[in-house]
């Protein structure tokens, strides 16, 4: 039996077992997040389980491409009978991205499930499987094992998590599963083009006036093997933008003839002001950005990591150049 197998196993006795349950995701969610938190809430009440969700009430309100997502059931704040229930973490790659010290104690009952290559494995039991396309596959997976049926509601949100996680069925994580989960996920009532619509279409008009920005402000380097972006606080506020409105403007710049890496640099503001996010995208197999990404205390997959950083925009893009140029060599 796989590693991932004799996984899968445990986290299903545990979940079989456990009464009561908090669900949550890493910060600042994207579709697989968001879309496993939903389905997994709802396979754990259709078998029973007492499942609440909790997300910082910071995230609020959701990004507009999610906006339609059910999430009044979420929670903002520690239950009172946190100590009696079992923490389910699910597409959250190390724990600090749920920056919340009533889930980071000592003592809590963790079931992280994941498909992050470079997961910490912090759970007390961990279904940590990167061949998966995205959580919510995983998600889907555990629902036969549960014996729970997929409801068009619960299908609807690994739907977003697939579609979101893949780019549309276009990357590398694409594979025959993550095919056979969509057409499963059609029989259970899922309409694909009310969803795609949804995320990708009707967005808000501040959305393209940022992209606009952050395509005039392109810059190649080695060739153009790297690829940059850069979105200032100006921009952000001049096109009133959100923050979260510059979640894929990366992949434009990975549809450039000759980039190996991809990268949106975007200034932060507030209290992280002078800090920058860091989106890398690889496009070339023998690049691995998620190690670029660890470099600078952030993680995430081969093809598309991310992290935050105090380092100024030149010395970040040479370190970044340096790194790609090694990778690029071998
Ligand atoms: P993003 O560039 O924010 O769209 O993130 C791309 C991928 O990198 C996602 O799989 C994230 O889970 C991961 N990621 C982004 N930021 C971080 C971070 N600070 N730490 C670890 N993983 C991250
Ligand atoms: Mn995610
Ligand atoms: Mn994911």
């Amino acid at each position: 039996m796989t590693g991932v197998g004799t996984e899968l196993d445990q986290v299903v006795e545990e979940l079989r077992s456990a009464d009561k349950l908090l669900l949550t995701t890493h910060e600042n969610p994207d579709g697989d997040a968001l879309g496993s938190l939903l389905g997994m809430h709802w396979i754990l009440r259709q078998i029973g389980k007492d499942s609440l969700m909790y997300l910082s009430p910071e995230e609020f309100p959701l990004p507009h491409e999610y906006r339609d997502m059910e999430s009044s059931e979420i929670v903002g704040a520690p239950p009172a009978d946190m100590n009696e229930r079992v923490a389910v973490f699910l597409d959250c790659g190390n724990i600090d991205r749920m920056p919340v010290d009533f889930l980071q104690r000592e003592g809590v009952h963790i079931l992280n499930i994941d498909h992050h290559h470079d997961n910490t494995r912090f759970g007390t039991a961990n279904l940590v499987d990167p061949q998966a396309s995205c959580t919510a596959e995983i998600v889907w997976r555990l629902a036969k094992e549960l014996g729970a049926e997929l409801t068009a509601e619960i299908a609807g949100a690994l739907y977003v998590g697939l579609i979101t996680d893949t780019g549309r069925f276009m990357y590398e994580n694409t594979t025959p599963e993550a095919h056979q989960m969509a057409a499963e996920l059609m029989e259970a009532g899922v309409e694909p083009h009310r969803i795609y619509s949804k995320i990708y279409e009707a967005l808000p008009f501040s959305r393209m006036k940022l992209l606009g920005r952050a395509l005039a402000s392109v810059q190649r380097f080695d060739d153009g093997a790297l690829t940059r972006l850069h979105l200032t606080v100006a921009d952000f506020e001049e096109t009133e933008a959100v923050e979260n409105d510059s979640e894929g403007i990366v992949d434009h710049a990975r549809s450039v003839e000759g980039t190996a890496v991809a990268m949106l640099v975007r200034d932060l503001t507030g209290d992280r002001a002078g800090r920058r996010k860091v989106s890398l995208r690889a496009t070339d197999g023998r690049v691995d950005v998620s190690e670029i990404a660890r470099s600078f205390g952030g993680g995430g997959h081969r093809q598309a990591a991310g992290a935050t950083t105090d380092l100024d925009l030149d010395t970040l893009t040479d370190d970044i150049r340096a790194s790609v140029r090694r990778q690029l060599a071998g």
